[in-house]
């Protein structure tokens, strides 16, 4: 079969391996959608020290049962699946306690475990184990149910963050991940949404898709005092940084009214990430601060349910599809923001 395997920071490649086969308590897939993000092209670029290569990447992945390995119930040869990418170990203190997206043991699939971006693909029976293999409701394309992990996150960010009805909510950043966003901050009620982007042409074209109350570009003007001025000198409910930006992450805090809660969602480099904060602001005005760390799968689960029932639409995003071939012309698209979501199709 055609896989894209990761060698060596730069060296991603095309090529040919064995079919996998599903050992005990695994499932094989017939790979149709995975979707492509950032990370992919932070892969490709440093590596990850997760992952020891060969590696087959891609972690946003929807496909077809065709086989399963022994002991598996339940699942069988032709079911639609969506697959967890963030797999917990279900055992630990943190998982006990239900906290499974910060379980310490965490694995991935494209780090530890081989991924998408190949045709086929075996689902671990770790994955099986914490209910990580998820049914895509009838209705549903498969590359519409890629995108329920990276949405998975977005829900966990917006569960942390409290998201609610008569909230002023800024989406800061208008990737595929800030688009999704702006669409779940209204689908749980928020009153307004901003979008704040610093390039110009990719806030329009995300705009154009999303269509939030107003759409600030921070490379023409500061979106501190554009935020101040649209809530009439309040300031937002909720901030979502959803950059890694932390410039975006200080003028956050900035831009929060009395009570709001600011998600830090997209993480920093490695190498810079200390940021200023004045902590009076953050005393005063009784603010909180929390972090994202992916998703459980149950917000995977949660994310294919609001797809399946169009509250949160997720086709128009998908504004690139490609063949297994092209993968590094996708991770180019990706890396020069030319597209929301790139998906490829092995
Ligand atoms: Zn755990």
């Amino acid at each position: 079969m055609k896989v894209v395997r990761f060698h060596a920071p730069g060296d991603v490649r095309v090529g040919d391996a064995p079919e996998p086969s599903p050992g005990p308590g695994d499932v094989k897939i017939r790979v149709r959608n995975c979707s492509t993000c950032g990370t992919d092209v932070k892969i490709f670029r440093f590596g990850h020290h997760h992952i020891v290569p060969p590696r087959v990447m891609g972690h946003e992945v929807a496909g077809q049962v065709v086989e399963v390995g022994p002991g598996v119930d339940g699942w069988a040869a032709g079911d639609r699946v969506q697959v967890i990418a963030a797999i917990p170990d279900g055992t630990c203190a943190e998982c006990r306690r239900g906290r499974l997206t910060v379980c310490p043991n965490q694995e991935s699939i494209g780090y530890h475990y081989d991924g998408g971006f190949a045709e086929y693909m075996v689902v671990p029976a770790k994955v099986l184990a914490v209910d990580g293999l998820n049914r895509i409701p009838d209705g549903v394309s498969y590359a519409e149910a890629s995108v329920a992990e990276p949405f998975a996150c977005a829900i966990n960010g917006q569960n942390l963050a409290r998201v609610g009805p008569g909230d002023d909510v800024v989406v800061v950043g208008s990737g595929p991940i800030g688009c999704l966003h702006v669409r779940l901050a209204r689908a749980r009620g928020a009153t307004r949404v901003f979008l704040v982007e610093l390039n110009r042409e990719r806030l329009d074209r995300a705009a154009g898709l999303v269509s939030p109350d107003a759409a600030i570009c921070a490379g023409e003007t500061d979106p501190v005092d554009a935020v101040l001025k649209a809530t009439d000198g309040r300031g937002a409910d909720v901030i979502i940084t959803a950059a890694a930006s932390g410039q975006a992450q200080e003028q956050a805090i900035q831009m929060a009214a009395r009570q709001a809660r600011i998600s830090l969602f997209g993480g920093l480099p490695k190498d810079n990430p200390i940021i200023s904060v004045d902590s009076n602001l953050v005393h005063y005005r009784e603010l909180t601060v929390v972090g994202a760390n992916g998703s459980s799968p149950a917000h995977n689960a949660e994310a294919l349910g609001l797809i399946a029932s169009g509250a949160v639409p997720v086709d128009d995003l998908i504004t690139h599809r490609l063949p297994l071939a092209e993968t590094l012309d996708a991770f180019d698209i990706v890396a020069r923001g030319q597209a929301i979501k790139v998906t490829i199709e092995p």
